[in-house]
């Protein structure tokens, strides 16, 4: 059921911290009492790699510019995988996952906007930016100095409900369902924000790895207009990346030869942090093209500038999107129905779910869809 009053209880209520979120928008004041509801359940793990348990969550008042979401499904993504075992060393226990999340909003602060109780909206990596910096007021709120992460900041979407600052809170064209859009708010404005960017209908494009983000790249490529190549590892099927939208297929691990005569490509965009040398494809780039990489972890990029300098080619780099980014592709997703390829797992299921992800046999992402409580 929608909980519809909590904006009424807070009516005229101070700027306040959230314990659990440590975000704070303007002047802190003494914070007011936590209403009786603010417990969440959660699928909490309290150490790296410990199995989650479903337990109640504390969190503090809703803060003025924070919205409520009644979780509907949260994608289970690779950061969610590295983030519970620590990996980058900056997680926080007792660790909530998921950051790929659709859900309908139940709560919006006092000083929250854009968003009205009971719509749909789908969350992802951010949930929050200073709206101040430099890059914040060129609105490039993914690029703020201060960002605050769902799922570091605050707790993620493997749990009832979820909070985030209402700049970070989309909302869903219908066309999108619900079991299926979560990725789309990660992988989704990962792969889409450098193909707007940079990328032209005309261009001959190749994408490198067909996984949880290639799969999108390939469909939104496609659905471009480009001419596509999709470089898939060995032993991947070749039909699937066909499917997908890719006009040609070939090995991830092709000679500098055949990559140059399967070339040369206007955009070049690696999805894959599997350690791939990526001179032979810079050496396939077009005149004025640029090899655009979104794999974290990915090799280090072993080649001389030369290469570059000769054709005016260009090497980059980039992380999510901005929020006008994540309507267009939202948009544009809706109209074109491109939709990530998913495996559901019922919520309490979450366990398996993290093995399978683990195993690396997922096809290509996985969706967690909430259970009656
Ligand atoms: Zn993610
Ligand atoms: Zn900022």
């Amino acid at each position: 059921m929608l909980r519809q009053d909590h904006s009424i209880n807070l009516q005229g209520s101070r700027v306040m911290d959230d314990s659990t979120a440590a975000t704070v928008y303007g002047a802190t004041h003494a914070p007011i009492p936590a209403p009786p509801d603010n417990r969440i359940l959660a699928w909490i793990a309290d150490a790296p790699g410990k199995p989650f348990e479903r337990r109640e969550l504390m969190v503090g008042p809703l803060a003025a510019e924070q919205i409520e979401v009644t979780v509907e499904s949260c994608g289970l993504c690779a950061s969610d995988l590295a983030m519970w075992r620590n990996q980058w060393q900056r997680s926080r226990y007792p660790f909530v996952g998921g950051h790929e999340i659709i859900g309908r909003v139940s709560a919006i602060g006092t000083r929250a906007l854009g968003v009205t109780v009971g719509q749909r909206v789908g969350l992802g990596w951010y949930s929050g930016s200073c709206l101040v910096c430099r890059a914040c007021r060129a609105g490039h709120l993914h690029q703020c100095q201060d960002l605050k992460r769902l799922i570091i900041d605050g707790h993620g979407g493997f749990a009832e409900r979820v909070r985030t600052h209402w700049a970070w809170a989309f909302p869903v064209p219908e066309a999108l369902p619900s079991a299926l859009a979560g990725p789309l708010f990660c992988g989704g404005i990962t792969v889409f924000a450098p193909i707007a960017e940079f990328v032209h209908p005309t261009h001959r494009v190749a994408v490198v790895g067909v996984g949880g983000l290639g799969h999108l790249a390939l469909q939104f490529l496609n659905r471009f207009g480009c001419e596509v190549t999709a470089f898939v590892e060995p032993g991947a099927a070749v039909d699937e990346a066909s499917t997908l939208g890719a006009h040609h297929v070939l090995p991830s691990d092709s000679s500098a030869a055949d990559l140059r005569r399967a070339g040369p490509f206007d955009f070049i965009l690696v999805t894959t942090a599997a350690l791939i040398d990526l001179a032979p494809f810079a050496h396939a780039l077009a005149h004025r093209g640029r090899l655009h990489v979104l794999g974290v972890g990915c090799a280090p990029l072993a080649f001389s500038p030369d290469v570059l300098m000769s054709n005016a080619a260009q090497v980059s780099a980039s992380a999510i999107g901005s929020p006008g980014r994540m309507l267009d592709m939202l948009a544009f997703a809706a109209r074109h129905r491109i939709l990530p390829q998913v495996e559901s797992f019922p919520m309490s299921s979450i366990n398996d779910a993290f093995d399978r992800l683990a195993s690396g046999k997922a096809r290509y992402r996985i969706v967690m869809q909430a259970e009656a409580r």
